[in-house]
């Protein structure tokens, strides 16, 4: 996390190469951490990879330039980045980014010409409780910033101030837990659901799972209990768990005050589902933006480690061997997706797999894997302990248990709430001081936008399934603003591996961006329609398929939002083929009638 360069590129990427015992499956964990000593990854550091790891440079450089936080030219020994989500743009993030870039002199998006800094955005930094916010070398977290917090970071980078010696409290996080029920409840005692699943034995523990009718947190809510028996009944050489902590959608960050407060919690649940399969080894894939949450993780496994709660033997029982990995992602959201998680794990390009075949019988390595959320995890542990029956009986009929929902946006008090399945947006709304909402967007940019008529509908699987994300735009707020902002976020984070979403998510960008500029029509509407038939239809996983609704949804409820961009009723869009040859007519010096086309014969010049 320096920012000056530790080592010189080779020896960094012989370094690193080194810790990961030439594991070519560890290859982004190896350009990570070489980017992390030299501030990119250069061509003598990608020499050694080739050799040291045995990978083609091919492969090296497409991983490379796969991910966002690795840079393969220089990108300045200071790379800030802020974030571009909607709700830190609501608090004037883009703003101070501004004020910061003619502080430094530097244009957004560059690096400066003595290569000390550069400025950009990224999609979403997690700390939307706390924003505006910004990244410091892909991992050092600064939030509540203000003109004041923006002048002291610009201080300290003119100064060459190395980052460890900024003060700590410029990147201090803050958790802003606002209600508990279960998982944020008095912290459990280390190793109590490990006992309780020892005592029970792996078939019984499995009821129990099965029984507490858990679904998964991350949005899809597929049964937990029969996702564990499907692994642990999969044939396989063996097993993996695999703890998806890569939550990229925008508005959501829970598993961050998660893995903050209650680590312990969520290892104990994936150690528990390694008892029921029988898995040895398991890996938590960490967002590259929780960066700082890395040292304290590993810290908590060590200590489990010392504990006999991770290792072998784990509390003594013969044959009941497990360890964990962390494993830090590099910026890139469609790794979210389990099966894209699981190629980067292997060191690749996360493009997601196509499914089936699907993790629980050829996952991590073509093996049985089982891969869950954090707050899952964190759950199966409290129903190790509680009994499926006592589980069973919080939230609804079809949606057990609690949910950890994140409130941010137009709100007095952003943050996370857990509430039992079952409430009501309102509830909620009046929980955090909602400030004359007039809409909720629930599930980040692919889910919902609710309108005020529609904030008694519930937050469960019946009704309002949801990873946790609500995002608050109080009335005045323009939808059109917000749908464009996702709109955005889609097209940037498209990894570009088919082309019904890589082109389809660009030419809504350029939609939007049109109707931005107030040149929009009617068939506009149309078209939009049209690109969300090939989006929905023929895209190969959810960021394409989804990539229309916050558009679909705004036009369906704050439609004059839109037509307010159009540039009237009867326009008629069409191709101006005399502004286009403009260009053509200046650099021949000729601007005569004839070098004046006209496009429709009835605008003909008599
Ligand atoms: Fe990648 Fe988009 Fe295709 Fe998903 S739909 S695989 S994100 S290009």
């Amino acid at each position: 996390m320096s920012t000056t360069p530790r080592l010189p590129p080779a020896a960094a990427a012989l370094a690193a190469i080194d810790r990961h015992h030439g594991n070519p499956l560890e290859l982004l964990q190896v350009l990570r951490e070489v980017q992390e000593d030299c501030g990119w990854i250069a061509p003598e550091a990608m020499d050694e990879i080739e050799k040291g790891l045995r990978l083609p440079r091919g492969k090296i450089e497409g991983v490379a330039s796969f991910y966002a936080f690795l840079h393969t030219k220089p990108a300045g020994r200071y790379r800030i980045r802020f974030s571009n989500n909607v709700t830190d743009r609501m608090l004037g993030g883009h703003v101070l980014m501004d004020r910061l870039c003619r502080s430094l002199w530097i244009e957004r998006g560059k690096v400066s010409e003595d290569g000390l800094v550069s400025v950009d955005t990224t999609s979403c930094t997690g700390l939307c409780d706390q924003g505006p916010a910004l990244l410091v070398n892909e991992g050092r977290a600064i939030g509540h910033l203000t003109e004041e917090r923006i002048d002291r970071i610009a201080e300290l980078v003119r100064g060459e101030v190395p980052l460890g010696d900024w003060p700590a409290e410029l990147f201090r996080v803050d958790d802003n837990i606002r209600r508990r029920e279960l998982l944020l409840a008095d912290p459990v005692e280390p190793g109590v659901a490990i006992d309780a699943a020892l005592a029970r034995g792996p078939g019984a523990m499995l009821d129990e799972m099965k029984a507490s009718r858990l679904r998964g947190r991350g949005g899809a809510g597929f049964h937990t209990g029969v996702k564990w028996e499907a692994c642990r009944n999969a044939p396989g050489r063996t097993r993996y768990i695999v703890c998806n902590a890569d939550e990229g959608e925008p508005g959501n960050f829970k598993d961050r005050v998660l893995l903050a407060t209650r680590a312990d919690l969520v290892v104990e649940g994936m150690t528990v589902a390694a008892f029921v399969a029988g898995a040895k080894r398991g890996f938590l894939y960490l967002r590259g933006e929780y960066l700082f949450l890395l040292a304290p993780l590993r810290e908590t496994l060590a200590r489990r480690r010392a504990a006999g709660l991770l290792g072998p033997s784990i509390r003594g029982a013969e044959g009941f061997d497990f360890d964990i990995d962390i494993h830090v992602g590099a910026g890139a959201y469609v790794c979210g997706e389990e099966s894209a998680l699981i190629e980067s794990l292997e060191g690749k390009r996360g493009t997601p797999r196509n499914r089936p075949p699907y993790p629980v019988t050829s996952g991590y390595l073509g093996e049985p894997t089982i891969v869950n959320n954090v707050e899952t995890f964190a759950a199966s542990a409290i129903v190790a302990i509680r009994g499926g029956a006592w589980y069973a009986a919080i939230g609804t009929p079809v949606s057990a248990g609690t949910k950890l929902v994140c409130i941010s946006g137009d709100c007095d008090r952003p943050g996370v709430y857990e509430y039992p399945f079952g409430f009501r947006v309102a509830e909620a709304l009046a929980d955090c001081g909602a400030q004359s909402p007039q809409a909720v967007q629930v599930s980040g940019p692919s889910g919902y936008c609710l309108a005020a008529s529609e904030f008694d509908r519930r937050i469960e699987f019946e009704d309002l399934p949801t990873a946790g994300a609500l995002m608050v735009f109080r009335e005045g707020r323009d939808m059109f603003q917000v749908a464009r902002n996702f709109v955005h976020f889609f097209a940037h984070e498209s990894c570009g591996f088919c082309t019904p979403c890589r082109v389809g998510t660009s030419l809504l960008v350029r939609l939007m961006d049109k109707l931005a500029r107030g040149h929009g029509s009617p068939y506009d509407f149309a078209e939009i329609e049209r690109l969300n038939g090939h989006l929905h239809t023929l895209s190969h996983c959810g960021l394409g398929q989804t990539a229309c609704n916050p558009v679909l949804h705004t036009i369906a409820r704050f439609r004059p939002a839109y037509d307010r961009r159009l540039e009237h009723e009867e326009f008629r869009p069409g191709f101006d083929l005399d502004r286009a040859l403009l260009a053509a007519r200046q650099m021949t010096g000729r601007d005569d009638r004839a070098a004046h086309l006209a496009q429709d014969p009835a605008e003909e010049a008599p």
